[in-house]
C-alpha cells in the first residue's frame, strides 16, 4: 500500500471483521468522496452509479463491488479535480487500488479494478467509436497513461484472462458521469461489500 497520502497503513490493518473493513472504506468516501471526479459529478455519485449499472446489467456481486471501488485509488492518493496537478502525472490508481484491496478481496475484483484503465486503452485501440465517446478529462487522461494500445499490449491484455469483465467494468464508468441520473448511498452496498470481504490472517485475533 504505498503511496497512501492520508490513509495510514495500520489504520486499516487494524480492522478485526468484514463490518469494520465496510465502515472504513465507507468513511473514506465521506471524507474525500465529494470531491469532483470529471466535469460533472462528485467521486462518490461516480462510484455508485458506476455499481448501480453493473447491477442494473445483471452483474456478479464482485464485479459491482469492483465497480463501486474502482476509483477508491483517487482517494488513498488524494487526486481530486480542484488540485492544480490533477491528472497531470499518471499515479497509477488503479494499481494502488487493487494492490490496497487485495488485502480483503480476490481476484475476481481486484483485477477488473487493476485493469480498467487498460480496458479504456484496449478499447480505444480495437473499438474506433469507443475512443470519439470518451469525456474530455477522459481523453486527457489517456495521454498521460499511454494512448491507445498496440498490437502487442492489446494480445497481453486479453491473455490476463480478465478482459471481459474489465471491458465491462469500463463501459459503466464511462456512463457514470450522469448528473442526472439519482444514486443511493454507500451504505447501500454496504451487506454486498462485507459478503466479500476475507480478513487477512494477520488481522485475526
Ligand atoms: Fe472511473
Amino acid at each position: 500500500m504505498s503511496g497512501l497520502e492520508a490513509a495510514d497503513r495500520s489504520t486499516w490493518m487494524e480492522l478485526r471483521d468484514p463490518n469494520e473493513v465496510v465502515e472504513a472504506i465507507g468513511r473514506l468516501y465521506d471524507e474525500r468522496g465529494s470531491s469532483n471526479y470529471d466535469e460533472a459529478v462528485t467521486q462518490t455519485v461516480h462510484a455508485l452509479q458506476s455499481a448501480e449499472l453493473a447491477a442494473a446489467d445483471g452483474a456478479p456481486p464482485p464485479l459491482i463491488v469492483a465497480a463501486l471501488l474502482h476509483d477508491i485509488g483517487h482517494l488513498l492518493l488524494g487526486e481530486w479535480e480542484s488540485r492544480p496537478d490533477f491528472l497531470d502525472r499518471d499515479l497509477h490508481h488503479e494499481d494502488v487500488a487493487a494492490r490496497f484491496l487485495a488485502n480483503w478481496f480476490g481476484a475476481d475484483v481486484t483485477e477488473p479494478v487493476r485493469l480498467h484503465v487498460d480496458a479504456k486503452r484496449y478499447l480505444c485501440a480495437v473499438d474506433p467509436r469507443y475512443a470519439g465517446g470518451l469525456s474530455p478529462a477522459s481523453v486527457r487522461s489517456l495521454e498521460v497513461q499511454g494512448g491507445p494500445m498496440d498490437a502487442a499490449e492489446v494480445e497481453a491484455f486479453v491473455a490476463t484472462g480478465f478482459a471481459e469483465p474489465a471491458t465491462e467494468l469500463r463501459r459503466w464508468d464511462d456512463l457514470a458521469k450522469d448528473v442526472d441520473r439519482p444514486v443511493g448511498t454507500f451504505r447501500d452496498h454496504a451487506p454486498l461489500l462485507a459478503a466479500l470481504v476475507t480478513m487477512p490472517e494477520r488481522s485475526m485475533p
